[in-house]
């Protein structure tokens, strides 16, 4: 199974906006997302089915951030915070390091801005406004494509794709060779 969604990590990799063929991970096992303990209320705006909380997967409220991204990375899922610096930097740094010769790209990150009302408006009309390249972009391509979305008050949402990990990086400088 970790041999298949390494091979479709790595073809989805090169996906770019507008490739009609991408596909499918989500297909296979379904995008998530798991809430940080300072948006845990917004939970219930976000797809039930698809929503973990800190103590759903046996985090405690105490949990640090590497700790909550190396869940995410087991358990594939979009990680939704307020604390979106501290976040950045922890999957920037999960992403540099290499315990294994194995990839460890991760599936997304949106950061809320403070304030339950404006989170769960941003929240609710989000998968409407963002767009990448030209184009829509949902949770599934948040997650699928390890996007960075920054939801902001001013509806001027910040989107950006978080660099291959480690491990990526240098296979694709090796088949350039
Ligand atoms: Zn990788």
């Amino acid at each position: 199974m970790n041999d298949v969604l390494n091979i479709l990590t790595s073809y989805n990799r090169a996906w770019s906006p507008g490739a009609q063929a991408a596909a499918t991970l989500a297909d296979v096992i379904g995008y998530r997302f798991l809430v940080d303990r300072d948006v845990s209320k917004v939970a219930a705006h976000l797809p039930q089915k698809r929503t973990l909380t800190l103590s759903a997967v046996g985090l405690s409220e105490e949990a640090s951030d590497s700790l909550i991204v190396q869940e995410a990375y087991e358990r594939r899922c979009i990680i939704v915070t307020a604390n979106g610096e501290h976040f950045k930097a922890a999957m920037l740094r999960f992403m540099r390091v290499q315990k294994r010769k194995q990839c460890y790209d991760l599936n997304g990150l949106i950061v809320l801005p403070s304030g339950y009302e404006h989170q769960k408006r941003l929240l609710q009309d989000a998968q409407d406004r963002l767009r990448f390249g030209g184009r829509r972009l949902a949770w599934r391509d948040v997650w699928e494509r390890d996007f960075y979305v920054r939801l902001k008050k001013s509806g001027l949402h910040e989107v950006w794709r978080f660099p291959p990990c480690r491990y990526c990086t240098e296979q694709t400088v090796r088949a350039r060779r």
